[in-house]
């Protein structure tokens, strides 16, 4: 899970904002985008990190350890990949309190749902939904913003712990959610009902995955639904174009639960950068999470 959120993003990152309709073949290397050098993930994974850290120590799932945890994962290691403005806001911060005092926590863009990848693995559904609003009342404290995390939250939880097939994922996270944002209840099941990809109904009239919380969320769900390979997972995530690094990284995450990584190229993984908290260290943290939270 986490290697598939790190080399979805890494990978992802590559493709950030570029037209949709702009490609004509899959790249089979990773691509440097401004400062992000190849190989090397950004915010999605830094804050899946941060998340997974608090469920590995077993402390309180609060909004104040999860801001915590966001403060100190990008204090130890500073990454690109945050927007300006909340970048601005973190180098001033010493720790969670800091984050939910200085930061508009009021977002309905997709970092709630960028970092609920691992609240799935908590054994009980509910107790990954309110860990994913926990997380997401930090920075995304309105009816999208918390529904975005749930639903990624109960998509994981479904993969994670077998709830079924793929193609009942969407309709497992709609009835998860309990309609807690109608537009985006009434979005998923539009979204449910499409047969292959149509971008009006996907994309809403956007030239790409906008950095929007119930869009990446439809994108995200429709691909791990209706791919089961890994390959062809992040071939689609970075095919809808828009915000690719959030999109492969939520996405893969998903998908990598279930078939693991075998079936993804090998650069994919040897040239995920591999410093403090890189491969290694993604490795050990999801061992440790697995130990506490086996899925059988
Ligand atoms: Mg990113």
């Amino acid at each position: 899970m986490l290697l598939g959120i790190a080399i979805g993003d890494a990978f992802g990152a590559g493709y950030e904002m570029q037209p949709r309709y702009g490609f004509t073949l899959y790249m089979d290397k990773y691509l440097g985008r401004n400062s992000i050098k190849p190989g090397c993930y950004t915010d999605d994974t830094q804050m899946s990190i941060a998340v997974a850290e608090v469920l590995a120590s077993g402390s309180e799932r609060s909004m104040w350890s999860f801001a915590d945890s966001f403060v100190k994962c990008y204090s130890r290691d500073k990454r690109t990949g945050y927007t300006s403005g909340f970048t601005s806001v973190l180098n001033k911060c010493k720790n969670g309190q800091d984050l939910m005092f200085k930061v508009g926590g009021n977002s309905e863009k997709n970092g709630a749902a960028m970092r609920s990848v691992p609240f799935g693995i908590l054994p009980k559904l509910e107790d990954a939904l309110g860990a994913a609003i926990q997380s997401a009342i930090v920075t995304h404290n309105t009816k999208k913003g918390l529904m975005s995390a749930m639903c990624i939250a109960a998509a994981s939880h479904y993969f994670y712990y077998n709830k079924g097939e793929p193609k009942d994922l969407i309709g497992y996270c709609i009835k998860a959610c309990m309609g807690y944002d109608s537009e985006t209840d009434a979005y998923l099941k539009e979204v449910d009902k499409m047969q292959g990809i149509d971008s009006n109904t996907l994309l809403k009239g956007n030239t790409g995955v906008p950095c929007d919380a119930m869009i990446t969320t439809g994108a995200v769900l429709y691909i791990a639904s209706r791919f089961n390979e890994l390959k062809q997972v992040m071939m689609e995530s970075v095919l809808l174009g828009g915000d690719t690094d959030t999109t492969a990284s939520i996405a893969m995450g998903l998908s990598a639960i279930r078939p693991g990584l075998d079936t993804l190229s090998l650069f994919m993984l040897n040239d995920l950068e591999n410093g403090a908290y890189g491969r290694d260290y993604l490795i050990q943290l999801g061992e440790k999470l697995f130990k506490k939270y086996p899925s059988q």
